[in-house]
């Protein structure tokens, strides 16, 4: 009696693992092949973009194509549908995720000598935390727009070939005072996270002495011969830092998956995917993969952009339904999104940050965060109960193990994704994704059984 009230009035998170059978599980480690892959070759949200269309169109994808379509708005963010079989005005399935990673960019003038070295300034972009960022090896990743329109598009460091580039830390022995004794937040500059970029003089011909930075000079002498560039190009060019290599598996029993930039292509790769596998779906499918989140969503391919409504106001003008203001609220009164985005899985080294019966655990499946925000739920959305029902009771008849999840304590910190901005249009959304562990970190750490059963929700939702 005792047992079967336990069992039918207590909740307790299940293991994913746990649940599956022999077929799911090879489909998971197929999956997680498949991510692996993809985290190990995509690093930035043009790479992103770009790798994403390359599929679109083999398979039969076209910009601007009304039945399955495409867009791409500034090569940085990028939108994908696919008509359903009910009228636009029933309302969409939308899935939007960020493509969007904390890195180093460059600066506009980077480049210097000093002492026999020769450095490249950085300036880094989104949250993270600068002493991850030192003594590792390191990638170069990005595109130059030369004047006149010339695309160059570079990637250095990945090549077993390739060279990488770090970041030099301190040694111990002197760092005692100006690093040892300060707070974690300051004992790495922004300023000094400077890349380590060469070290050879310029060979004269005839000796020259009118050349002071001979390293500098042939620094950019390579860079001339193999990608055409001049120091002044540097202004034109969006260069992105990031970890060197490729995603691994992680743990004896090959359980996690370790990664740069998992937030949030993690998500951009589950909900691609299910979007891609869902045929002839009941309403119209619209996937997003949005810019600047980890800045705040800021910026033409943020989701604080009208880009969106953009994209939604083309399908109603191809559908022939008159683009009104109100047509278009109509059209959002009755669509159902997923702001599709990672949250905190509770790491047991630091359980006094988390609260551990509303977390998020690791392989306990797609975790779902009602609200995000911080202490006292500013700046963020939370989602409808009536909405959180529909879903959690369609998942539970597909069998995706989901955990509905919060982040951190209450007075702790927290955290915002896109959805709030989404929420404006008068849309339901939640938050859901997998949890992290190192989040924001150079190696972030997923389970794959989180990766599979957010594959698996994303596509259920898509379908109904
Ligand atoms: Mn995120
Ligand atoms: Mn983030």
């Amino acid at each position: 009696m005792t047992e079967e009230l336990e069992k039918t009035l207590i909740y307790e998170a299940k293991h994913v693992l746990e649940k599956l059978g022999e077929e799911e599980k090879k489909e998971l480690e197929k999956l997680s092949k498949e991510y692996i892959e993809f985290l190990s070759e995509v690093k930035t949200e043009r790479e992103c973009v770009e790798y994403f269309t390359t599929i679109l169109e083999k398979k039969g994808f076209k910009e601007n194509q009304l039945e399955r379509g495409y867009f791409v708005y500034r090569n940085k963010f990028l939108a994908c549908w696919k008509l359903g079989r009910n009228p636009l005005t029933e309302g969409l399935r939308i899935i939007v995720s960020h493509i969007d990673t904390p890195r180093l960019d460059l600066k506009l003038h980077p480049l210097f000598e000093e002492i026999n070295l020769a450095f490249l300034k950085t300036h880094y972009y989104g949250g993270i935390k600068k002493y991850h960022w030192v003594a590792k090896p390191l990638a170069l990743h990005g595109t130059v727009v030369k004047k006149g329109g010339e695309v160059v598009k570079i990637v250095i460091g990945e090549n077993k070939e390739d060279p990488v580039f770090t970041v030099c830390d301190l040694l111990p022995h002197l760092a005692k005072k100006i690093q040892g004794e300060k707070k974690l937040t300051e004992a790495i500059p922004g300023e000094k996270l400077n890349l380590l970029f060469g070290g050879i003089p310029l060979k004269n011909e005839v000796e020259n002495k009118e050349v002071k930075e001979k390293i500098k000079l042939n620094v950019l002498k390579i860079l001339n011969e193999s990608y055409g560039l001049k120091e002044e190009d540097f202004v034109l060019g969006e260069l992105q830092v990031v970890p060197a290599g490729s995603a691994r598996e992680v743990g004896i029993d090959r359980a996690f998956i370790g990664g740069y930039g998992q937030d949030d292509r993690i998500c951009a790769f589950t909900s691609f995917k299910a979007f891609l596998e869902v045929e002839d779906p009941e309403y119209t499918n619209l996937v997003l993969f949005m810019d600047r989140e980890e800045i705040g969503s800021e910026g033409n391919t943020s989701a604080k952009s009208r880009i969106f409504e953009k994209m939604v106001y083309f399908l109603m003008k191809e559908l022939k339904l008159s683009a009104t203001p109100d047509n278009f609220f109509e059209v959002m009164s009755k669509t159902k999104a997923i702001s599709a985005d990672v949250t905190a899985g509770i790491d047991p080294n630091y359980l006094e940050v988390h609260d551990k019966l509303n977390d998020a655990k690791m392989g306990c499946g797609v975790a779902v965060s009602r609200y995000t925000g911080h202490g006292g739920k500013y700046m963020a959305s939370e989602a409808h109960v009536e909405f959180l029902a529909w879903l959690l009771e369609n998942w539970d008849k597909e069998g995706v193990v989901y955990q509905v999840v919060s982040m951190g304590k209450v007075d702790e910190g927290g955290g915002g994704t896109v959805s709030k901005h989404f929420a404006s249009y008068g849309l339901d959304i939640v938050d859901a994704g997998p949890p992290l562990l190192s989040m924001h970190s150079p190696f972030e750490i997923s389970h794959k059984a989180d990766l599979y059963m957010t594959y698996k929700g994303f596509k259920v939702f898509l379908k109904i």
